[in-house]
């Protein structure tokens, strides 16, 4: 085991990092080798129960900026008032102690691979093992290029709600538009959870339709869309969507309200502006992204696909949102919460193995379950199957398959559920 102090001292090496700190809670007793989870989600918070589960004597803390957990999944309904907020909330320090790891609520600055140190606003941690499971973030860049003012008043006025934080602001905006053109954006693959930009689409045309808001929804789409959605939004809301498919954006001026399309100068009233999407900044300051073969970097985390370890560090895994190409078939995972969950499980059970120096684990691949809303009154669903196998030659293979559910009985609700308890180790009022 490696010398470590806890909380290490580390006046002024880095812009922020302050010496004297939050009570962190001490160095589980007895303890062997620390894991440092950086990111208490979906990925991290399945981590932590599996670490807890299957190696006892490990040290385990989860980091996150944010005390309490807000879910995306099951938030479009709620979004315009079809349903209360599905999904509760969770203290992470209160889910911690239940299942018995330790939580920090910080933000992590920087990952000094070299030291095993971890810095962040409360001081800098050491660990034996990393787990970086920090979702995704929002590439303003590709649109504003250095205008960070631009990313600013985007994300201020017009959030699209594909990071919880945003989810107050979009709805209150959502509140105030009286009528007229509302945008949203839809970035080439990949980004977060396929069907969700589709989904929300239908529940806005629903929303401006029953709440009679003389307004239209234009979806300016960098793919093709999903077939199943197509057909619905020219079948059932033909006055309230118009889909435009493979809508290259040119510029975004947030200040004049404007977006300019290959094929169109357009002027909206409000809009969900949603960019193309990257791993967090961390992932890049830590020096893990992929490259492509002409050897740029790539905004997604490298991983070996079947140990989730980054190939740059075998001290180091990454699971979720943020994982980047692992199949040349299909190229990324979704990116969806139950394949989070799968993925921070999987990294979880490399660690415990090389820490308890057991021997090489049998391949285990991931697989995700998503309900979709395919419209809001009478409720509809869909469900959608990713199922993985590795072929003889060593490539992870997809099959997706949907399910038609015409007569929802909170089948969502119960996945969602059935994660926080069974995954998380949740006990939810
Ligand atoms: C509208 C919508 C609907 C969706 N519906 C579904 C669904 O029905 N089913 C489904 O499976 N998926 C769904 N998803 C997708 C799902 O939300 C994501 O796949 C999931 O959140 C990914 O989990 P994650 O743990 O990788 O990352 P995240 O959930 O993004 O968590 C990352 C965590 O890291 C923390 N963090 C980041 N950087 C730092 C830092 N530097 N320091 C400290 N903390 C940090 C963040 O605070 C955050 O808590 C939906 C998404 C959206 C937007």
């Amino acid at each position: 085991m490696r010398r470590r102090s806890f909380l290490h001292l580390v006046g002024g090496a880095l812009p922020g990092v302050v010496a004297a700190l939050a009570p962190v809670p001490a160095t589980a007793e007895g303890a062997t080798e620390r894991v440092i989870i950086i990111g208490g989600a979906w990925a991290g918070l399945s981590a932590a129960r599996e670490l807890r589960q299957l190696a006892p004597d490990l040290d385990v803390l989860v980091i996150d900026r944010e005390p309490i957990l807000r879910s995306l999944p099951l938030s479009n309904t709620w979004l315009v008032d079809r349903t209360p907020e599905r999904m509760p909330r969770l203290d992470r320090a209160v889910l911690a102690g239940q299942v018995g790891y330790r939580f920090l609520a910080a933000e992590v600055l920087q990952v000094d691979r070299a030291q095993r140190r971890v810095h962040t606003s409360k001081g800098a941690l050491e660990y034996d093992w990393l787990l970086i499971a920090t979702g995704l973030s929002y590439d303003y860049g590709a649109w504003f290029g250095g205008d960070l003012q631009a990313g600013r008043v985007a994300r201020e006025n017009f959030p699209a709600g594909f990071v919880a934080d945003e989810l107050d602001r979009l709805k209150q905006g959502l509140a105030g538009f009286g009528g007229g053109t509302l945008v949203m954006t839809i970035p080439a693959s990949p980004y977060r959870c396929p069907p969700a930009p589709y989904e929300r689409a239908m529940m806005l045309a629903w929303w401006l339709k029953t709440r009679r808001i003389k307004g239209k929804l234009i979806v300016l789409d960098a793919g093709g869309g999903l077939p199943r959605f197509t057909r619905l939004f020219a079948d059932r809301y033909p006055d309230h969507i118009e889909h435009r498919p493979y809508s290259v954006i040119r510029s975004v001026d947030p200040h004049g309200r404007r977006v300019l399309t290959d094929d169109d100068d357009l002027r909206f009233d409000h809009a969900l502006l949603l960019p193309p999407m990257g791993a967090c900044p961390l992932v890049e300051r830590a020096g893990l992204l992929e490259r492509d073969k002409q050897g740029q970097t790539v905004p997604w985390a490298r991983v070996d696909p079947v140990r989730l370890c980054s190939p740059l560090d075998d001290r180091v895994y990454l699971a979720g949102d943020l994982v980047g190409t692992v199949s040349p078939l299909f190229g990324h995972y979704p990116k969806t919460a139950h394949m989070a969950v799968r993925l921070g499980a999987i990294a979880a059970q490399q660690i415990a193995a090389r820490s308890t120096r057991a021997q090489e684990l049998p391949v285990q691949l991931p697989h995700s379950i998503c309900h979709v809303w395919l419209d809001a009154e009478p409720p509809e669903q869909l469900r959608m199957d990713a199922q993985y196998r590795m072929r003889g030659d060593g490539v992870i293979t997809q099959a997706v398959t949907q399910h038609d559910n015409p007569q929802p009985r909170d089948e969502d609700l119960q996945w969602g559920m059935g994660l926080y308890t069974g995954a998380f180790g949740a006990t939810p009022k």
